[in-house]
């Protein structure tokens, strides 16, 4: 071969090279994909790679600490080193996709997350990453009312039945965990979300969204884990989720501040009108029950009322508040009971105070007519969960 001929090889070769690149970088899947199911090529190349990590509504880093994971939740382990460099490659650094998997073991279990561990060191070790030290950031702190309102409604509907479940959730899952300086709480949110969706949890999903958009996650933002997700969790986990996430985008277009934000907003007066008053539902009251001056302040204020009357013999059905009530008593005699509690005697200038999630009932007493002022706040929209009927056993022995 002379020299000339060899030149021409050898660019021949580069050229080769560079063709075998370009295919391969527009090639994700690997060729036994293509030999075994050429369909699954085709959408693993051309849609999930060629057009939905492209799509512009959530940040390639963002794609990569959703699909991590749903990886991780999932205990798919053997498809973690892939994506977790991948992820470095998007921007995730070593130490959060370590608080990734902290963060996961709490809400997909300690097995997944020591499973994801084994299979990221090998990332790690092959690009000549060292052990993570621990940020030097304070703990990031809470919002004081959000987190009030959530360790009340943990305390009232976990503690009963398992107090140190409870105690857990709130001592280190929200004041330890959710609280560390390693992720931001924009992704902490992120990547649960992406892990309840991943594991089809979506009853825990408007928490976490309602969170995540707190934290800064945008509405288009949101929307797009779904979509995304559809293709590492599945479709069917993907559209439980949407009805979920509609309702918590509707609940905050309800809270956005609205005109009666602005300093000039008028007083408002609901009048003592007949038209204002309104008679109890058969399946929220036994009797005769009357509600007028019913109210609901506006967003992002969340407290609400009314004046509800209550004949001899007639009281609420059970139920709770999430955010607890206060009952004013302005006339008539009335009894008040907590499920296995004391059915109290209240009257004329009694205050009551009903605590968050506490299954309930309020009425007149069997002789005697009452009237309350009610006071409840809202949370996610929601004053008061309604169930069954008081018995009349029940209201006239005051025993349950
Ligand atoms: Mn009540």
């Amino acid at each position: 071969m002379n020299r000339i001929t060899a030149g021409l090889a050898l660019s021949a070769l580069v050229l080769t090279g560079a063709d075998a690149e370009e295919v391969e970088r527009k090639r994700v899947a690997p060729p036994a994909v293509y030999d075994v199911a050429p369909g699954l090529g085709h959408f693993t190349d051309d849609v999930l790679f060629g057009e939905v990590w492209l799509r512009k509504e959530l940040a390639l880093r963002d794609r990569s600490l959703i699909t991590v994971a749903a990886l991780v939740s999932t205990g798919k382990a053997a498809q973690i080193p892939g994506h977790v460099r991948r992820a470095l490659d998007n921007g995730v650094t070593p130490a959060e996709i370590g608080e990734l998997i902290t963060q996961l073991a709490f809400y997909s279990g300690w097995p997944n997350a020591i499973s994801a561990v084994t299979e990221v060191k090998k990332v790690f070790d092959e690009r000549g990453i060292g052990a993570a030290a621990a940020s030097p950031d304070a703990p990031i702190p809470l919002d004081a009312a959000a987190e009030a309102a959530r360790a009340a409604t943990v305390r009232g509907s976990v503690a009963p039945t398992a107090p140190a479940l409870a105690e857990l959730t709130n001592r280190v899952l929200f004041g330890d965990l959710w609280r560390r300086a390693e992720l931001s709480p924009r992704d902490r949110s992120l990547v649960t979300m992406a892990a309840l969706i991943a594991i089809g949890q979506p009853e825990q999903l408007p928490f976490h969204a309602n969170r995540a958009m707190d934290n800064g996650l945008t509405r288009v933002e949101a929307a797009e884990v779904p979509t995304h997700l559809g293709f590492y969790a599945g479709w069917p986990r993907a559209m439980s989720a949407v009805p979920v996430l509609e309702r918590v985008l509707a609940s905050r277009d309800s809270a956005e501040p609205a005109a009666g934000s602005s300093p000039n907003a008028d007083v408002q007066i609901i009048r003592a009108t007949p038209e204002a008053t309104s008679i109890g539902s058969a399946d929220r009251f036994t009797g005769r029950v009357q509600i007028s001056g019913q109210y609901r302040a506006t967003a992002p204020a969340r407290v609400g009322g009314g004046t509800i009357s209550f004949v001899a013999g007639a009281r609420t059905a059970w139920h709770t508040h999430p955010l607890g009530q206060t009952l004013f008593i302005v006339s008539g005699r009335g009894w008040v009971q907590k499920e296995g509690g004391l059915r109290e005697d209240v009257g004329p200038g009694d205050v009551v105070w009903i605590p968050p999630n506490v299954r309930h009932w309020h009425g007149a007493t069997s002789d005697s007519s009452m009237t309350h002022f009610a006071v409840s706040e809202a949370l996610d929209g929601n004053a008061v969960t309604w169930m069954e009927l008081v018995s009349d056993e029940t209201y006239r022995s005051g025993r349950r």
